[in-house]
């Protein structure tokens, strides 16, 4: 089975073109190989998406993890078990927010279309490293179990610990019996790290992928494309797959 996890923005989409070349590439690839499964794996709303593929030539994909990886859309999936192994007991949403928000006051939270029960958005621009760990010990000492995710040097989430783009993955090819070693991952910004960090995964980073992604994963093995966006998803499938079409 091959297996694609890709975030959208800046991984396969910036602009129409991007659209097409990976729908082309796609369409290719998944027509000489069979038994391609395409996940959308993205910090947008399942409704942000939906919009977005009727309105590029982006195909739809046969799973969607969205909301930075607290939601997953599939008809073979019960969103309640998800929820279920997503949120802990302990999970106090309004208590995290309210540390958050008087933490700096330059986090800003982000509009509520953002937000849900599982995801707590910010905006926290230059983001210092030491000033985030300092927050996460603080969280950690009242007892608040969490993960935070920051990306694009902007974008500020805070999320149960069993959720994000790598444990929504994981769960979901559990669920599915689908085997990690069969992913192929593709991202560009720092919330795509956890994907990268999954064990068995092969990775692929476009040209254009943000310094913070890519001292995430700067131990793991990585096809890094020459293309940037799309062409270079495109290009680094062809590296992962290619050969597996000749002489089978
Ligand atoms: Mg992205």
């Amino acid at each position: 089975m091959n297996i694609l996890s890709t975030d959208i923005d800046g991984t396969i989409f910036e602009s129409a073109t991007d659209a097409e070349i990976f729908a082309a590439g796609w369409a290719e690839l998944s027509g000489s190989l069979g038994n391609t499964i395409l996940i959308y794996n993205t910090g947008r709303s399942a409704e942000s998406v939906k919009e977005l593929i009727g309105s590029t030539a982006l195909p739809s994909p046969n799973l969607l993890i969205c909301d930075v990886g607290t939601t997953i859309y599939s008809n073979k999936i019960n969103e309640t078990d998800w929820q279920t192994h997503l949120i802990p007991p302990q999970w106090d949403r309004s208590r995290i927010d309210d540390i958050v928000i008087n933490w700096s006051p330059d986090i800003e939270r982000q509009p509520a279309r953002c937000q849900s029960e599982a995801k707590i958005s910010f905006y926290w621009h230059d983001a210092a490293l030491e000033s985030r760990e300092n927050l996460s010990q603080k969280l950690s000492k009242e007892s608040l179990p969490h993960q935070l995710i920051y990306s694009s040097n902007k974008d500020f989430d805070i999320l149960p610990p069993n959720g994000g783009k790598g444990g929504a993955l994981q769960w979901a090819c559990e669920s599915l019996g689908y085997s990690v070693s069969d992913v192929v991952v593709a991202g560009d910004s720092g919330n795509d790290s956890a994907m990268f960090n999954l064990l068995g995964v092969q990775r692929i980073v476009p040209a254009n992928a943000h310094e913070d992604l890519l001292l995430a994963i700067k131990d793991q093995p990585t096809y890094t494309a020459s293309g940037a966006c799309a062409s270079g998803v495109i290009e680094g499938l062809q590296h992962f797959w290619q050969d597996s079409c000749v002489g089978h």
